[in-house]
């Protein structure tokens, strides 16, 4: 079997490849053709870790298998990121495993990419302005892809613990533009495109904040109960997602599914928008993608990098 580690994947895998790889999947599962497993994630009752498993099949792919790890919150003290993931690959064909690959930047790389292809095919035309919920250590992955497909001209950005909005000033100034701190009525009044991608447990984002024709990406919720937007705001916009049964047990379509205000027939999969099955925007005012991670996305990344570290010699072979 091949092992990428963690400390290769920087220098393998770009924003581009992860775009690709994961509108790839998305089309892929909006076809038939790629399929998600149930989620398995426990509360382990040590270090107030959550752990867990994403995986599936995409057949036109042939990529196989699933992500391991979770969320250990007291990771900081150790100088380790929170998220802690390995992804795990097998050969379609035999069922033997093929690869072990480090799944900390991958995580943050196909999760700032799906964001991005929500933007791509949803967003606002002429969107300018990039309004940016949450500066953690997601934000910064997801500001730079969002730059990638879009043409904005500006940033503005608010996070519950304003101490951390360096993190956002620090990355719009490495993308060349221009960033504002400012508090939510402003943010929704203003951006064209929002990204919203906190831990909260409660609607941040006003249905009454948010203004003219705007996409959000709503990509925070990846748990029960968690929550980032109004769900008034949510009933009224037009609604995506990478998948339909996640969104309204685990993403941010849960609250708005649970007080019946949508059903699951209010919520379409974005791969049908990119296989031309939807036509995505349309004349919405909002559109919403809500993405809850699918371990698809995670092996879709896995796959393409363990191609390039072979490539590159920078994968090591190992017998099992
Ligand atoms: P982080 O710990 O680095 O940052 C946390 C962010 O949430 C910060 O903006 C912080 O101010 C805010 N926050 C913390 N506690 C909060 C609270 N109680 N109420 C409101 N806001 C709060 O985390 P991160 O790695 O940047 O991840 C951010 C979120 O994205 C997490 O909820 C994580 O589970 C989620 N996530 C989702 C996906 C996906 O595929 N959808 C993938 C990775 C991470």
């Amino acid at each position: 079997m091949w092992i990428v580690p963690e400390k290769e994947i920087a220098g393998l895998m770009t924003p581009e490849a992860a775009f690709d790889a994961v509108q790839a999947v998305f089309a892929a599962m909006a076809s038939g053709e790629a399929s998600n497993f149930p989620v398995v994630r426990e509360a382990i009752g040590h270090e107030d870790a959550l752990y867990g498993f994403k995986g599936g099949f995409d057949r036109s792919a042939l990529n196989l298998g699933l992500k391991a790890g979770g969320y250990w919150p007291n990771n900081q003290k150790r100088e380790l990121i929170n998220h802690q993931s390995t992804v795990f690959l097998f050969d379609a064909d035999t069922g033997r495993v093929q690869a072990a690959v480090g799944g900390n930047l991958l995580t943050a790389l196909r999760t700032a990419a799906a964001s991005a292809v929500s933007i791509r095919h949803l967003a606002p035309e002429g969107a300018k302005v990039l309004g940016m919920i949450g500066a953690g250590h997601q934000s910064a992955f997801q500001m730079r892809a969002a730059a990638r497909v879009g043409d904005f001209e500006r940033v503005l950005g608010w996070n519950p613990h304003p101490e951390m909005l360096s993190r956002l000033a620090d990355t719009a100034a490495e993308l060349g533009l221009p960033f504002e701190a400012v508090e939510l009525p402003r943010l929704g009044a203003e951006a064209d495109v929002i990204i919203s991608i906190t831990s909260a447990f409660e609607p941040l984002l006003l249905d009454g904040q948010v203004k003219g024709r705007t996409h959000i990406a709503a990509m925070g919720t990846d748990t029960k109960g968690k929550q980032e937007l109004d769900p008034k705001l949510v009933a009224r916009s037009r609604l995506f997602t990478d998948e339909v049964a996640q969104s309204v047990s685990i993403g941010e379509f849960q609250h708005a599914f649970t007080d019946k205000s949508i059903s699951t027939d209010d919520v379409t999969a974005i791969g049908q928008v990119i296989i031309g099955q939807h036509q995505g925007r349309g004349d919405a005012e909002v559109t919403i993608f809500d993405g809850t991670g699918v371990g698809l996305q995670d092996l879709a990344v896995a796959g393409a990098v363990l191609e390039l570290a072979k490539q590159q010699k920078k994968a090591v072979e190992v017998d099992i």
